[in-house]
């Protein structure tokens, strides 16, 4: 099995993260080197999740990086400050480094929850929803996907 990113027919890395901010999209991907095609699972064909549009709809990510910020700003307090070039802590409660890292976790659970809460992310991925069911309007696409191991619900079959 290889790693998500890499092309199983050549091999090829096709990045660990994916290009956008937003995965939904058919999970059969063509390899810019080897024009294969291969299946990228981290791509999520919105209309056939079991939870659909409201599954990723959660406050996961707000909640994961107000724990990131919270656990930096810790480990910060633990940690005090440091000096970078003589290697040698300094006087001082917490490292700027850890500050703004910490303040960078925060306006990202923000952002996060904003686009939840406000239905900004709801709205987007009701626009995604719609070239879902549009590529599983062909029998023959949902088919490949089935073929491939994802869970197709019948209607589409
Ligand atoms: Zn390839």
């Amino acid at each position: 099995m290889n790693r998500p990113g890499t092309c199983p027919n050549c091999g090829k890395d096709l990045g660990l993260f994916l290009p956008g901010r937003e995965f939904y999209d058919t999970p059969f991907r063509k390899c810019p080197k080897c024009k294969k095609e291969y299946v990228d699972r981290r791509y999520k064909e919105l209309a056939i999740l079991p939870k659909g549009i409201e599954g990723e709809l959660t406050y996961a990510e707000a909640i994961a990086f107000v724990v990131l910020g919270i656990l930096a700003i810790v480990f910060g307090l633990i940690m005090g400050r440091y000096d970078y070039v003589n290697g040698s802590p300094v006087d001082g409660p917490i490292d700027i480094v850890v500050v703004v890292f910490a303040a960078i976790c925060f306006v990202l659970a923000i952002y996060h929850f904003i686009i939840i809460k406000f239905g900004i992310k709801k709205k987007k991925l009701l626009a995604q929803y719609g070239l879902s069911v549009f590529r599983l309007s062909d029998p023959n696409y949902a088919l490949k996907l089935k073929v491939n191991g994802f869970d197709v619900p019948d209607k589409y079959l």
